[in-house]
């Protein structure tokens, strides 16, 4: 692996980073959104995407242009920067996706990846086997073989300054999508897409595919530019963000915009439906749904396509000042409530709190507590590994109220935290904004704060008082610990 990602900022796993692109000499932004452009079909000019969404990036398909008599010769007689007429950092793709679609495709890594050059790509990628969700171990690990003997071949190829792709694949394998990243990892490429997962986005299925980044993640080294293949729907950037992806790609923007799909931060709706532009962009301004319906298909396709653009970028910035604020999480959960499977995707990152923890800042701006997942934060799962290994005094009162006269020390109790020392009350996460009505989780979260400090101070005489905690929590605090003051309350869920 070469160095050629700098990461600026993290909130979560999540990450501002720099992207240096040596060929073209351009610094990109991440988390950065690379637009698809067909060589062929061109629905948004790369001039316009630049100028107009500030594209920094984009991707074009190597194989088409090689396979094409009309794009080959003037992509190797002028280059690709000025066929295409983009000033920013282009990345190509191999034909990869064009093999699994077709079975076969005529063209070797070694040729693929040469070609590349010529035409003056920035990032070339090498022909690797997108291995779909759902096949065996045995294929999986076959097809990753091949894989792997392509990138050693394509560590071989004179490259020059082009930085060159590891792709990694492993289905829904998540020990073998470990394995292949840290191999991936070890050859001198430089950036890391995770392949084969728009099956699982298409299905939604955001628990797998969250499953399979998180599995990729651990098999890479933190310094690793992470591209999401094929990752193009406004509603999961943040997700994927907060998973430490920094590269996303759109071909969505152009092909739900040919079958009259509107994007969404919340989904995908259809022109049909709609009688409103839920949106301030200046195509859904300026028009009805109504007026784009009845325009003929290019015009109707343009605009529709400029809609989806405006929105994939807005996201993007978005969660980069997420990033920078440290608000990821509060982005995420308020993203995620836009479909159920999303939240099944936002709990299985959960799952991972250790994980992303381990680059999550320490401070950061606020803690926004906004429903009950928000009780497995990486913050929440901090403060509590903090607790096993704080030395508590001989007697210690652990209260939501008052401290009293009675007791010789007393810690406050917050929710979901748990105890808080005195020291940390006006410290970062401890300082977390709550609702006032609090869903059992949090009451959960706060009792096993309890139990954790009760365990790693074994002589420690504790007492308990709440304020109206639930039974189902307060059942929790270790039987050892004198707790009063209970005045039982309804439980919320
Ligand atoms: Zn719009």
């Amino acid at each position: 692996m070469r160095d050629n990602f700098e990461v600026r900022r993290y909130d979560g796993a999540g990450r501002l980073g720099k992207l240096t692109v040596p060929r073209s000499s351009v610094t990109v932004e991440t988390p950065a959104l690379l637009p698809v452009v067909n060589p062929h079909v061109q629905t948004i000019s790369p001039a316009q995407l630049e100028s107009q969404f500030g594209a920094e990036i984009l991707i074009t398909n190597s194989y088409i242009i090689y396979g094409s008599d009309q794009l080959r010769e003037p992509a190797l007689e002028e280059g690709l920067h000025d066929t295409l007429d983009f000033s920013g950092a282009i990345m190509t793709d191999s034909g990869s996706f064009q093999l699994a679609e077709y079975g076969n495709i005529d063209v070797t890594t070694e040729e693929i990846l040469a070609f590349q050059r010529e035409i003056g790509s920035d990032i070339g990628t090498p022909v690797d086997i997108p291995t779909p969700p759902d096949v065996s171990r045995e294929q999986a690990t076959e097809e990753w073989e091949t894989t792997r003997e392509r990138l050693g071949v394509a560590e071989s190829v004179d490259t020059g300054e082009m930085l060159v792709t590891a792709p990694i694949q492993g289905s829904t394998h998540p020990d073998l999508r470990e394995q292949a990243a840290a191999e991936a990892a070890s050859t001198d490429h430089d950036l890391f897409p995770i392949g084969a997962v728009v099956p699982l986005m298409n299905e939604y299925r955001f628990a797998d595919l969250v499953e399979a980044v998180a599995a990729t993640k651990r098999g890479l080294p933190e310094s690793a530019p992470v591209h999401l293949f094929g990752a193009g729907h406004p509603m999961m950037f943040a997700l994927a963000a907060a998973l430490g992806c920094d590269l996303f790609d759109s071909a969505a923007y152009a092909l739900y915009a040919r079958d009259d799909r509107y994007l969404t931060v919340r989904g995908t709706e259809h022109l049909d439906e709609l009688s409103y532009f839920p949106c301030e962009c200046p195509v859904c301004t300026e028009h009805t749904p109504d007026e784009v319906a009845t325009m003929d298909d290019e015009s109707r396709h343009r605009l529709l396509a400029e809609h989806n653009l405006a929105v994939s970028f807005g996201e993007i910035r978005r969660v980069k000042e997420a990033i920078r604020r440290g608000t990821l999480f509060e982005l995420v959960e308020t993203r995620v409530r836009g479909h159920p499977t999303l939240v099944d995707g936002y709990r299985t990152l959960l799952d991972y709190a250790d994980q992303l923890e381990t680059t999550d800042p320490v401070a950061k701006e606020s803690f926004f507590y906004l429903s009950a997942d928000s009780a497995r934060r990486p913050e929440v799962t901090r403060h509590h590994d903090r607790l096993g290994r704080l030395d508590a005094p001989d007697e210690l009162l652990l209260t939501t109220g008052q401290h009293s006269d009675r007791y010789e020390e007393s810690w406050r109790l917050v929710v979901p935290f748990g105890p808080v020392p005195r020291s940390l009350s006006d410290v970062y996460p401890l300082t977390a904004e709550t609702p006032d009505r609090l869903d059992r989780s949090a009451y959960l979260a706060a009792a096993d704060g309890v139990a954790r400090l009760v365990e790693a101070n074994p002589e420690t005489a504790f007492t308990v008082v709440h304020d109206g905690w639930p039974e189902s929590a307060v059942g929790t605090i270790p039987d050892r610990v004198t707790v009063e003051g209970y005045t039982p309350q309804e439980e919320q869920d």
